[in-house]
C-alpha cells in the first residue's frame, strides 16, 4: 500500500509510526523545514494513554512526562488566590495524570519511528487527482506521485484538505478567540511545578512547566474576533500579543520579554472543524485537519494519536479495501469525536473574563470550582460521560 501523509504533527507522525510497524513504509510531506519544536503539556487521558500504551510508547512517554503538581488561580500582583492541587480530582482535572510537552511526544514518535518512513521537509501538495483506484499528486516542488491513499494531516488549516473538500470557511467555525504558546526562561518566582494562571480583562495569562526546570511555557488566552490577516503572519501576531500583554500583571511582563527571542512561537485562532465525512474518495482526513475542537478542549493531541491508531489499524485489518477502512474507521471514531470537541467549563467566555466585574466573578467561581462539592463535577467536566472504548487492532 503506497500512502502519502500530508502533515508531519503528532497526527502524521502516529500514523507513520503504527504503519511502519505493520510493514507499510509511507512517505510524509511537511511544510516546515524540520520538524517543529514547540507546544505545552498535552494531556494523555483515557483511551489516549490506552494507545499510547498499545503502540509501545508509554515507557518512553514516562521517562519524559512532567510532573505538574496543579493548577494556581493568581492575581495580577501574583498572589494566588484558589489552587487545583493534582490529586484533588485524582489527575482527572485540569491536570491530567499523563502529561508531556507537545514537543517531546512529537520526539517520542520520531525517535521510535527511525527511519521506518520517507520523509520530505520543505515539501506540500500542490494538487491532487483521485481517479477511484488511486491519486495523482503533484507536490510544490514540481515532483509526482501516484498513492493508494492521501491522508491529509496538515493540522487545522490543512491546505489539502482545501484542494480534496473545498474551503476552510464551510467547515470551521470561529470559538472568539486565539491562543499562543511559546518557551520562556522560567520567571524567578514561578512555583516549581505549578501551572499559574492569571485570568485578567480580554486575556489570560499562564506559565506552565517544562520538563527542562530552566525553561517555562508561556499560554496566552485571548479574546479576539477572527482576523485572517493575522493567519501565517507571526510579527502581526507577536505584535497582537505585545499590545494586549501589556500592563495585564501577572506573569504577563516575563512573556512579553521572552515574546521576540522565543525559539518555538506558535499562535493561531481558536477554531473548530466540523466535517460531514472525514474522507472523499482515496483522500482521508485525521488530526485538527479533520476534527479540530481547538485547545480549549485540551483533546486536539489525544484524538490525534487515537485518530491515527484506529485509521492504521483499519487499513491494515483488511488489506486492499481502503475505501472499507475509511468507512469503518469513521464509524469507530464518531462518538470519540463528539467527545473530545467539548469544550469543558463554557469555552473562551469562561476562561478569559470580558470585564472588571468578570474577573470578580472568575475569581469567585475558581473558589467554588476548589470546593469539595463542586469537584465531583470538575471532574465530569475534564473527563466527560463515559468514554467508548477505542478496539484493540
Ligand atoms: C508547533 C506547534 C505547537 C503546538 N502547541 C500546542 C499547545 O501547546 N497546546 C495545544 O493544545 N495544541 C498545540 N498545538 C496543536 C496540537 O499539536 C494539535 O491540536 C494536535 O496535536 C493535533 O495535531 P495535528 O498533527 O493534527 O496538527 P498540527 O499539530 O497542527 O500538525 C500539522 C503539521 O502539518 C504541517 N503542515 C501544515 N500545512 C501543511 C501543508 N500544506 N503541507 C504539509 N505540511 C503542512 C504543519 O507544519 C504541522 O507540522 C501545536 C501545534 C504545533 C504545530
Amino acid at each position: 500500500m503506497q500512502v502519502l501523509i500530508s502533515g508531519g504533527g503528532i497526527a502524521g507522525n502516529a500514523l507513520a509510526l503504527g504503519l511502519a510497524a505493520r510493514g507499510i513504509r509511507p512517505t510524509v510531506v511537511e511544510r516546515a523545514a524540520a520538524p517543529r519544536p514547540g507546544g505545552q503539556a498535552v494531556d494523555l487521558r483515557g483511551q489516549s494513554s490506552a494507545v499510547v500504551e498499545r503502540m509501545g510508547l508509554l515507557p518512553a512517554v514516562r521517562e519524559r512526562r512532567l510532573h505538574e503538581r496543579g493548577m494556581a488561580y493568581v492575581d495580577a500582583r501574583r498572589r494566588v488566590y484558589a489552587r487545583m492541587p493534582a490529586e484533588m480530582f485524582d489527575g482527572a482535572g485540569p491536570v491530567a495524570e499523563l502529561e508531556i510537552t507537545r514537543g517531546d511526544l512529537n520526539d517520542v514518535l520520531l525517535t521510535a519511528l527511525g527511519d521506518g518512513a520517507e520523509y520530505r521537509y520543505g515539501e506540500s501538495i500542490a494538487a491532487l487527482h483521485d481517479d477511484g483506484s488511486g491519486v495523482d499528486v503533484t507536490f510544490a516542488s514540481g515532483l509526482y506521485g501516484r498513492y493508494d491513499l492521501v491522508v491529509a494531516a496538515d493540522g487545522l488549516h490543512s491546505g489539502t484538505r482545501a484542494l480534496a473538500f473545498g474551503p476552510e470557511e464551510r467547515f470551521a467555525t470561529h470559538l472568539g478567540g486565539a491562543m499562543s504558546f511559546f518557551t520562556v526562561p522560567t520567571p524567578a518566582d514561578a512555583e516549581p511545578g505549578w501551572f499559574s494562571l492569571h485570568p485578567a480583562v480580554g486575556v489570560a495569562v499562564g506559565i506552565r512547566p517544562d520538563a527542562d526546570p530552566a525553561t517555562a511555557k508561556a499560554i496566552v488566552t485571548l479574546r479576539a474576533p477572527a482576523d485572517p490577516a493575522l493567519r501565517g503572519d507571526p510579527a502581526a501576531q507577536r505584535e497582537l500579543l505585545r499590545q494586549r500583554l501589556t500592563g495585564v500583571g501577572g506573569h504577563a511582563p516575563e512573556i512579553l520579554a521572552a515574546l521576540p527571542e522565543t525559539p518555538d512561537f506558535y499562535f493561531d485562532e481558536l477554531v473548530r472543524v466540523d466535517m460531514p465525512s472525514l474522507s472523499a474518495g482515496r483522500v482521508t482526513l485525521l488530526g485538527d485537519a479533520g476534527y479540530c475542537g481547538s485547545p480549549l478542549t485540551g483533546m486536539g493531541t489525544a484524538m490525534a494519536v487515537v485518530g491515527a491508531y484506529v485509521l492504521c489499524g483499519e487499513l491494515t485489518a483488511a488489506p486492499g479495501d481502503i475505501p472499507g477502512a475509511l468507512a469503518r474507521t469513521e464509524r469507530v471514531l464518531a462518538p470519540h469525536l463528539e467527545r473530545a470537541k467539548q469544550v469543558p467549563g463554557g469555552g473562551i467566555r469562561a476562561m478569559v473574563p470580558g470585564s472588571k466585574t468578570a474577573v470578580r466573578l472568575a475569581r469567585a467561581a475558581a473558589g467554588v470550582m476548589t470546593s469539595r462539592a463542586a469537584r465531583p463535577l470538575v471532574r465530569r467536566m475534564f473527563t466527560g460521560a463515559d468514554e467508548a472504548a477505542v478496539p484493540v487492532y
